[in-house]
């Protein structure tokens, strides 16, 4: 079969596919690793791992494994009957990450929803809040999903307007900001909050330390829940198992056991999959997933036995190839090597991050276009990254990167970056 050029698959997508979406113009065929091809065959740096999905690189070849052997063998059963794959997952992802049970889903946002329908539960049930009268916490500026629910609560015009009429029952304060939260929880009827441990979408911000660490003691003082959505910054990404880890890979993944803020509900998604299909999963102890009986929630695909096969193949990979630490260790470097072109390009402002999810800001407004031209250039140069809000572009690798893939890519950028002020 004769492969499509770039030109033909991207006129395809013009016109046949709806316009949800502004793709850097670049059509990628294969992956390996940290790489990907075009059609035409030339090779890139992905900088982007699809949002993060793709911690363990591109097609692992382990993971891939699990996917085929599983595929030819019991794809899906529907949770009418039960599978001989999903205890062993069950079992095995509430262990490794430290919670009595787990509810499977597919997708990030209904992962969220999922969290969200817990709190709920729990509050009329065992916190005893009058009936429809519960509220969760959010934070301003928040990434959650796409859902009608989840988008009820955003502050991003264009993933909010005209979407409505919205989901009530959703207090909004400002991100890292713990007097705010503080008054939030004096609020009657206050259920959980929900929280980014960094926000991605919202171009890699940063919360100083320990704000989690008190947001989550201020929680447990109120009798509030305290949710983390993990989706983008878990496994691995933020140089710890979790985000929500701080300093530290915990769980008997590192030796430094300094400051664990353990969520009462845990949300993954993405990278729990490592790319090679839709899982996301909600953790939490008994107490609070034990409010959810028969009937009362499901998806038809959620906990399948090829989800929980490359589930597990895609956990296994990122402890026995240690990627926190060589996330940890990379992101110090790249931030370094980052700082350095700051210092001398006026076009670079900032650098920020954790781990392998960092940001650099642009020295321009975020309704110039000067961020995406740079990324095309990135892109023309062979490195793949994807503007965020205009001035910021994201910079995520694969965690399975090398550190002579990641000087060459910081080459990339600087070579980039002389050309771009010439
Ligand atoms: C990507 C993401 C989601 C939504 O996940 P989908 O799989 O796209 O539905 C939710 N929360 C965060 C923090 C994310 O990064």
């Amino acid at each position: 079969m004769a492969m499509i050029s770039s030109k033909d698959a991207i006129s395809l997508e013009n016109k046949y596919g709806a316009h949800n979406y502004h793709p850097l113009p670049v059509v990628l065929s294969k992956g390996e690793g940290v790489f990907v091809w075009d059609p035409e065959g030339k090779k890139y740096y992905d900088f982007l791992s699809a949002y993060s999905a793709v911690n363990q690189g591109h097609c692992h070849p382990k993971i891939t494994k699990a996917l085929v052997d599983q595929a030819s063998t019991l794809t899906l059963t529907s949770r009418a009957f039960y599978n001989n794959v999903l205890g062993e997952y069950e079992k095995y992802i509430t262990e490794y990450f430290g919670f009595d049970k787990v509810l499977p889903m597919n997708t990030g946002a209904e992962g969220v929803e999922t969290a969200i329908k817990i709190c709920r539960k729990w509050a009329y049930e065992e916190k005893g809040i009058p009936e429809n009268e519960a509220q969760i916490i959010v934070c301003e500026n928040n990434f959650h999903g796409r859902t009608t629910t989840v988008i009820s609560f955003s502050n991003d015009p264009d993933a909010k307007k005209n979407f409505g009429p919205y989901t009530p029952g959703f207090i909004k304060v400002p991100y890292n900001d713990i007097d705010s939260l503080r008054e939030a929880l004096d609020q009657p009827n206050v259920a959980g909050f929900l929280v980014e441990p960094i926000q991605g979408e919202a171009g890699v911000v940063v919360p100083d330390d320990f704000f989690l660490a008190e947001a989550a003691a201020l929680c447990k003082k109120n009798g509030v829940l305290f949710i983390a959505d993990e989706i983008q910054t878990g496994i691995a990404r933020t140089g710890a198992l979790l985000a929500v880890c701080g300093d530290c890979s915990c769980q008997g993944h590192c030796e430094r056991q300094l400051s664990y803020t353990r969520p009462d509900i845990l949300i993954l998604g993405k990278a729990l999959s490592g790319g090679a299909y839709p899982v996301s999963a909600v953790l939490a102890d008994d107490s609070i997933m034990n409010v959810i009986k028969p009937g009362q929630h499901g998806s038809t695909y959620g906990g399948n036995p090829l989800a929980s096969k490359v589930a597990i193949a895609a956990l296994d990979v990122v402890r026995d190839e240690h990627l926190a630490q060589n996330a940890r260790t990379l992101g110090e470097l790249f931030r370094s090597e980052m700082q350095k072109l700051v210092e001398k390009f006026e076009l670079f402002v900032k650098v920020r991050g954790k781990g392998l999810l960092n940001a650099v800001v642009i020295n321009d407004t975020p309704e110039s276009d000067t961020a995406w031209k740079f990324c095309v250039e990135l892109k023309n140069k062979g490195l793949l990254a994807k503007p965020t809000h205009g001035n910021i572009i994201r910079f995520a690798p694969p965690l399975v990167m090398t550190e002579e893939q990641l000087l060459d890519c910081v080459s990339i950028i600087e070579s980039t970056l002389k050309e771009f002020t010439a």
